[in-house]
């Protein structure tokens, strides 16, 4: 099959989050399964400087965008390690700036526009390079209008006549709203502006668009699939997916072993495996080292994130100090994001400076060593699409605690004893979402952490989980194929009904 896979970030050109992980990842896995896969992105400054090779193509393209025509070029790099080629569609103006979507925490005023000029370089790169396409697989409601155009006007340009448009959600929060007349950007009739297509509320929403749009709607995790069929975690776009739920697949995201494994990981000072975890406690040490905490036989608690709302750090803000006080537990934390969660933590860490590191960076070396050198690894996300730090931390052995929420439901199972012997049990959680659950979950884990026996056993079971990308790949690969039967089917039937 032929994927055309279209999103905003892929490792190690752009990342602000899991998407990146995912979108290298994904492509890499179905490339191995024998498929093509061209990847398009913006060429963002980061992915400039990447130190990828990039080929300028000297393919020009020239972009409508409301009563004006907006030049770009493409730009051709591969994607590590893979046969896969990664397009970028380069618009200096556009993409050529300090963040992806905004700069100190405010959005770029642009944002519609620039994904608008995004989505429609897409259809028409893949028409002058003369690609092959089956699928167009879109991603977050930067891509959500590539769905719309399949639809509405590339139906007879080759090379999208028998395209099919996936489009998955990796965040539902996050949806692309705008004001009413940036539709006129978008190149599409006001009649497509109405509340059963792309309009929510009177303005603009671009993962509405998508969803409305696609063949197939994919989530990134089988449970986040249905909690976004209600509110609160349909984000107002509930009833949208319900009616949509015949073509709603989830599928949980995998790990890119190449690239998280603690036995190979050159980010680390030691080295481990399930088998062999003296490399972890080396590890432990040159982190407490590293981040200026006492070298200490206590457990070590990681956590890493984007610090919004989303990801918990509040919840775990009102229980660090029962630990940090108790002198029970100690802390390393990396993220950015938010001023009000960078000052709630700095003052946590100026208060417990022996039991608590706080980096506000985005360190991807760091995470590695978080990821190594913690005991227990806390997400306390209020939701959850997916989640990959979790993923991760089973395999470098660090018991993940989690509120029980989307893809951390599906993947993590409470220890007990009897997990423990059929081999599920890898971690713990707390269900209701309060400070006394999550004590309560901290509490358990600490219980188990204290038993060495049953701890060395319970980090062996994590580690030799298996939660590669090939099972995930391979479910992606039959709802291509699904969504091709579906829409070949549906393309004949409307042929044979216009010749009739
Ligand atoms: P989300 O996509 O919602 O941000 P995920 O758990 O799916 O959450 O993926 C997060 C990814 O981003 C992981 O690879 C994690 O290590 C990485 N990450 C997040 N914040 C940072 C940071 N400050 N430094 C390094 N890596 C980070």
């Amino acid at each position: 099959m032929h994927i055309v896979l279209a999103t905003c970030e892929v490792v190690p050109f752009a990342k602000t989050g899991g998407l990146a992980d995912v979108c290298a990842a994904l492509p890499r896995a179905l490339s191995e399964l024998g498929h093509q896969v061209a990847i398009f992105m913006p060429a963002f400054r980061s992915a400039l400087q990447s130190g990828q090779p990039l080929e300028e193509l000297g393919v020009e393209l020239a972009i409508p965008i409301a009563n004006k025509t907006v030049h770009g070029t493409l730009l051709r790099s591969r994607l590590p390690e893979s046969d896969v080629p990664v397009y970028l569609v380069r618009q200096d103006h556009y993409y050529d700036r300090p963040g992806l979507y905004q700069e100190n925490g405010v959005d770029y005023q642009d944002n519609c526009e620039r994904f608008v000029f995004f989505c429609r370089a897409v259809m028409e790169a893949a028409r002058k390079l003369r690609l092959s396409v089956d699928i167009l697989h879109a991603n977050d409601w930067q891509t959500g209008l590539l769905p719309a155009y399949l639809q509405i006007e590339y139906r007879s340009v080759p090379p999208w006549e028998h395209a099919g448009a996936v489009f998955t959600i990796h965040n539902l929060a996050y949806q692309g709203r705008f004001w009413h007349w940036d539709m006129v950007l978008t190149g599409l009739d006001w009649k497509y502006f109405n509340w059963q297509q792309m309009e929510f509320y009177g303005q603009l929403n671009l993962m509405k668009t998508g969803i409305v749009f696609a063949d197939t709607i994919t989530t990134v995790s089988p449970r986040y699939a249905q909690e976004i069929q209600s509110e609160p975690l349909g984000c107002g776009l509930s009833e949208v997916l319900k009616h949509r739920r015949d073509v709603l697949v989830g599928i949980l995201n995998g790990v890119d072993y190449r690239v998280w494994d603690p036995a190979t990981d050159p980010h680390l000072p030691a080295h481990y495996s399930a088998e062999d975890l003296s490399g972890k406690r080396q590890c432990k040490r040159a982190l407490q080292r590293e981040l200026g905490l006492p070298e200490a036989e206590l457990p070590l608690v990681g956590m890493i994130g984007r610090l919004t709302e989303q990801k918990g750090f509040d919840l775990a803000a009102q229980v660090i100090p029962h630990w940090a006080q108790a002198a029970r537990t100690q802390w390393a934390i990396l993220g950015t994001g938010e001023a009000k969660y960078h000052e709630l933590l700095q003052q946590l860490a100026r208060r417990f400076p022996q039991q608590l590191a706080v980096r506000l960076e985005f360190s991807e070396p760091l995470a590695h060593r978080i990821e190594a050198g913690a005991d227990l690894f806390l997400m306390p996300s209020r939701f959850e699409p997916s989640g990959l730090n979790q993923l991760y931390s089973l395999r470098y052995g660090t018991i993940p605690v989690v509120h029980a929420t989307g893809g951390l439901a599906d993947t993590i199972t409470e220890a007990t004893p009897q997990t423990l012997l059929d081999g599920t049990g890898n971690g713990f959680r707390f269900e209701e979402y309060t400070p006394q659950t999550l004590t309560a979950a901290l509490e358990r884990a600490l219980a188990w952490y204290r038993d060495r026996g049953s701890w060395t056993r319970l980090v062996q079971n994590a580690m030799r989980q298996d939660w590669s990308w090939t099972r995930s790949a391979a479910r992606y690969v039959q709802v291509y194929q699904e969504t091709l039967r579906r829409v070949r089917q549906n393309l004949e039937t409307s042929t044979a009904g216009s010749e009739s």
